[in-house]
């Protein structure tokens, strides 16, 4: 879908307008909002494809509104994006729980934003199929998911059934990061009482088996991991390094 329309609710009225001149030389259409009020009236009458929700506005907190979009039938299923200051992760880590779909940390690349909504709207196409999908392909990973099995460069990976889940949950979410929280409800089996630390732990053994293309399973500090889509870095994200996690 070409020129898709974005709304933009951000109050620094500089970064809005660095924000709006960004996003239309990525060829997007802008709507733009200085407030949240503002933004969620906009958001019900123009039916944007997707919001970059400011998490700092002044009218009411951006994870109130983001509790709001997901509330409002109209706006429920629209991709949201937040806008984070660096070192705001516990909030982020509430709005990807409220169902925001993902955050970029201010200053931010253009180029990263860029693909980072296109990643956001790609996967709104899409919903749901994946998880669903006999065969998962990420270049040289294949997973059955109805044999459960995964094979890396043709070669068969010895996972454990939760190393699967972690796997499968991720290459079939590619670009979205999920929170400890969010894997531990959708990873580990049920009835099992396990600290969200726990998570870390499978990460880490996944990706010892993983060799190399451990580097796709990226960290994304004080928030949780996604599967990255390309090998290209994206913003807001440190590299994953099997070392420090
Ligand atoms: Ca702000």
């Amino acid at each position: 879908m070409a020129h898709e329309k974005i709304l933009t609710i951000e109050d620094d009225a500089d970064f809005r307008s660095l924000l709006e001149e960004t996003l239309r030389r990525e060829g997007f259409t802008v709507l733009a909002a200085g407030a949240g009020a503002a933004g969620f009236e906009l958001a019900l009458a123009a039916a944007p494809q997707l919001i970059i929700l400011d998490l700092g506005l002044p009218d009411i907190h951006g994870l109130d509104l983001c509790r709001k979009f997901r509330e409002e039938p109209l706006t429920r299923a629209t991709p949201l994006v937040m806008l984070s200051a660096d070192g705001d992760e516990d909030s982020v880590v509430r709005g990807l729980e409220l169902g925001a779909d993902d955050f970029v940390v201010k200053p931010f690349r253009p180029a990263e934003l860029g693909a980072r909504l296109r990643t956001a709207l790609r996967r709104a196409g899409r919903p749901a199929a994946e998880e669903t999908a006999e065969r998962i392909v990420a270049d040289a990973l294949v997973l059955d998911t109805v044999g459960r099995e995964a094979t890396l460069a043709g070669a068969p990976l010895l996972l454990t059934a939760t190393e699967f889940r972690l796997l499968h949950l991720l290459t079939s979410n590619p670009g979205r990061v999920f929170t400890r929280d969010q894997i531990l409800a959708r990873v580990i089996a049920g009835g099992v009482v396990v600290g969200e630390r726990n998570i870390d732990v499978h990460v880490r053994a996944l990706r010892r088996k993983l060799g190399a293309f451990a580097e796709r399973i990226e960290t994304s500090r004080g928030v949780g991991y996604r599967f990255r889509e390309t090998a290209l870095p994206l913003v807001g994200s440190a590299p994953a390094d099997p070392n420090l996690d």
